[in-house]
């Protein structure tokens, strides 16, 4: 099959230069590979000035709403990306993690920015900064879109999830995609590729795909562009030298290989649960995937007297492992992507074997196969080597046998653990196997800066905790140092890398327009009515609404107290209440503030406001003593939809007292219906 390149919204099929990409299990011909005749200085042009207006039209939820709409499209055709992903080597339990997690990746990066982002072209990051004291002048940061293409150069161990994961975040952010997956897995990408252009659902222009190599793309790229890559570190630094990149800045997100570690605690006996947990997660580690996974344990350090025991229960498991051809259902480990892969990973554990003996494993007989001939696939038993001086060797620690590799490494104090784990220079995550609250603790401090995700597990979290390989789409996915250098891929943030942040100065009421957001000093618009009489489209950021007064008596705070059972002090002694450096005498409580301001605002009537969603930013500025009188100004400051039948309306609300100073000020969340579907009482 020669896979073809999609650029300038049309399929293109190279006329030569093909590159024979060879199944894993058999070594049959899979598919033909060239991009030869590309012209990149047009699909980057296309990018930039179809793709990046298209995107840019359409606000954060429009495009998160498209990539949930992928997300199901693609969820339709996932049985013939399980298929194609069988001859990369890959166990349809392995491709569950690139195939199912991709597509759930898509919907998480969605959902959060439906959650996160305003329905809107812009974003605000933080607060507002006033600098003056009269308050004409502040800033805040605001986030948009960069005008280039976003170039995601993926590895082969993910051709599915890999491209999901970076397409979703640049796509919310409003930037163009140029894919380029990696050669030797690039059959599946295509495939998905396929399905993601005969949705219809990405507008022309916001994704292109490169079958092959990338020709002098690179070499075109301005500071507008980010390169976002996925692979070996060596690649990373030839890239990030090419000359565009180093002389104009290009931003260039790193996910590169990471020396990842296990420890066991020295807390943890042979019996105890701990034990076989770890015993367990380090064999399925290198046998998931055939140990290609960018999170795989390939450190596995274990306290001096238990290395013996460790290592017997660790081949015991992997003795059960079943290679073969991943089809077969009896078959629990696969294949290497390729052969070429496969002499990789021995001249890597030849390396190691300088510093390390191989307590498990063969390198260069056959192993034992299943359906399959062992001599036409990429095989390769598991290898387990044994380290007992750690912190003596290097290579253990720097070279990245991309197969199914791990080390045992013996530690004599929690110090040295912490030391042997570090010695990776950033990895993307450790898991600490452990029961003891000082020796999980002190491992987890101990390494949390060179890792980018830490994982504890115990008997307590056993049944639920997602597994050392999993990195969640919400959490951080990356890692500092050699593993990439500590960019996030996951969440907003992951977002917001295709974003440039910059701080605006000016008035209130600019930063206000600016942003979409209202703030204190910007314009209140007073609106007909009581805006919680108004459905969710009706009403207006910046609508205000000021309430009557109230006064607070000392029998409202006796009653209060009485009623909820909060008798503090400062509340029901006058004496004690004194003792305090904030307070003249009793106060009244805030929560009795925030209850009468709420009865201040709040309509009895059944209308649009369908719940009290929660309070944010919460502060209380100035005591309220008894005699004193209240009142509220209650301001739109941001809406977000989240159903058809709904939204969320985010109110500043500023409580006052007689002298007219700042009570408390909270942002209040409420969903507000829209206006097809205002609750109404059915006629008696
Ligand atoms: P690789 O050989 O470094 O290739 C990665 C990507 O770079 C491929 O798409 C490759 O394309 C492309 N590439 C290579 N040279 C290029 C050039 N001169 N210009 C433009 N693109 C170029 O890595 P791999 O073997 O595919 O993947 C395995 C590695 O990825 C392992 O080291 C693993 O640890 C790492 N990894 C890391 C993470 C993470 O999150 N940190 C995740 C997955 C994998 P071709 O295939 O066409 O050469």
């Amino acid at each position: 099959m020669k896979l073809r390149s999609y650029v300038e919204a049309a399929w293109y099929e190279a006329p030569g230069g093909f590159t024979e990409v060879s199944s894993a299990v058999d070594g049959r011909t899979v598919a033909l590979v060239s991009s030869q005749g590309v012209d990149f200085g047009r699909v980057l042009d296309y990018a930039r000035n179809v793709g990046g207006p298209a995107l840019r039209a359409l606000t954060f939820h429009e495009r998160a709403e498209a990539i949930k709409r992928l997300a199901a499209h693609l969820d339709a055709y996932k049985e013939r990306f399980y298929q194609l992903s069988f001859d990369t080597g890959a166990t349809r339990k392995d491709s569950w993690t690139d195939i199912d997690g991709g597509i759930i990746t898509l919907r998480s990066f969605a959902s959060k920015a439906r959650r996160e982002l305003p329905d809107a072209r812009v974003a605000v990051d933080g607060a507002l900064e006033p600098l003056s004291k009269g308050g004409t002048f502040a800033g805040r940061h605001i986030m948009t879109p960069l005008r280039g293409a976003a170039v995601h150069i993926n590895a082969y161990n993910f051709p599915c999830w890999g491209m999901l994961e970076k397409l979703a975040p640049a796509f919310i952010a409003g930037v163009p995609a140029i894919v380029k997956p990696a050669t030797q897995s690039a059959y599946v990408a295509h495939a998905v590729f396929e399905e993601i252009i005969a949705s219809g659902i990405l507008p022309e222009g916001s994704v292109q795909f490169i079958a092959g190599s990338l020709g002098d793309l690179l070499e075109r790229l301005t500071g507008q562009d980010v390169v976002s890559f996925t692979g070996s570190a060596s690649t990373a630094v030839k890239l990030q030298r090419i000359a565009a990149i180093a002389q104009n800045s290009v931003r260039f997100i790193a996910e590169r290989d990471s020396l990842n570690a296990a420890i066991l605690g020295s807390d943890v006996a042979e019996t105890d649960p701990e034990f076989d947990l770890f015993v367990r997660e380090v064999a399925r580690e290198i046998t998931t995937k055939a140990g290609q996974r960018c999170t795989c344990i390939r450190r596995a350090i274990v306290p001096r007297a238990l290395l013996d025991r460790v290592q017997s229960a660790l081949v015991a498991r992997l003795d059960r492992a079943v290679l073969g051809d991943p089809r077969s259902e009896k078959v629990t480990m696969g294949a290497l992507v390729s052969c070429g892969q496969r002499d990789d990973v021995r001249a890597a554990v030849a390396e190691l074997a300088q510093e390390a003996i191989i307590v498990y494993g063969d390198l260069d007989a056959p192993p034992h196969v299943v359906d399959a001939d062992a001599k036409a696939g990429a095989f390769l038993s598991p290898i387990v080597l044994r380290c007992e001086r750690p912190l003596q060797a290097t290579r253990v620690h720097s070279v990245e046998a991309f197969g199914p590799v791990t080390t045992l490494m013996a530690y004599d104090t929690i110090d040295d653990a912490i030391a042997i784990a570090n010695r990776g220079e950033g990895s993307l995550v450790a898991s600490i196997f452990s029961y003891d609250t000082a020796t999980a603790d002190a491992l987890v401090l101990g390494i949390a800066p060179f890792h980018g995700r830490v994982l504890v597990v115990d008997r307590d979290d056993a049944k639920e905790q997602t597994g050392h390989g999993s990195p969640l789409a919400p959490l951080v996915h990356g890692g500092p140092g050699r593993a990439g250098g500590g960019e996030e891929m996951g969440g907003v943030r992951g977002i917001f890398h295709y974003m440039q942040r910059t701080a605006v100065q000016g008035t209130p009421q600019r930063l206000a327009t600016v942003s979409g957001v209202w703030n204190p000093g910007a314009t209140e618009t007073a609106a007909d009515g009581h805006p919680f009489e108004r459905a969710y489209e009706e009403l207006r950021v910046g609508e205000t609404f000021h309430t009557r007064t109230r006064e607070i008596t000392l029998e409202d705070i006796e009653r209060f107290a009485h009623f909820t059972g909060d008798e503090f002090y400062a509340h029901m002694d006058e004496a004690a209440a004194k003792t305090s450096p904030f307070f003249e005498g009793r106060v009244a409580h805030g929560y009795l503030v925030l209850s009468f301001a709420a009865g201040l605002f709040v309509r009895s009537e059944l209308g649009p406001v369908l719940a009290n969603y929660g309070l944010e930013n919460l502060r209380f500025l100035t005591p309220v003593y008894p005699g004193d009188t209240m009142r509220v100004r209650l301001t739109v400051k941001e809406k977000r939809p989240r159903k058809p039948e709904y939204g969320e309306v985010r109110w500043s609300v500023t409580v006052f007292n007689q002298r007219d100073e700042i009570v408390a000020t909270y942002d209040l969340l409420t969903m507000n219906a829209t206006a097809a579907h205002v609750p109404a009482l059915e006629p008696a």
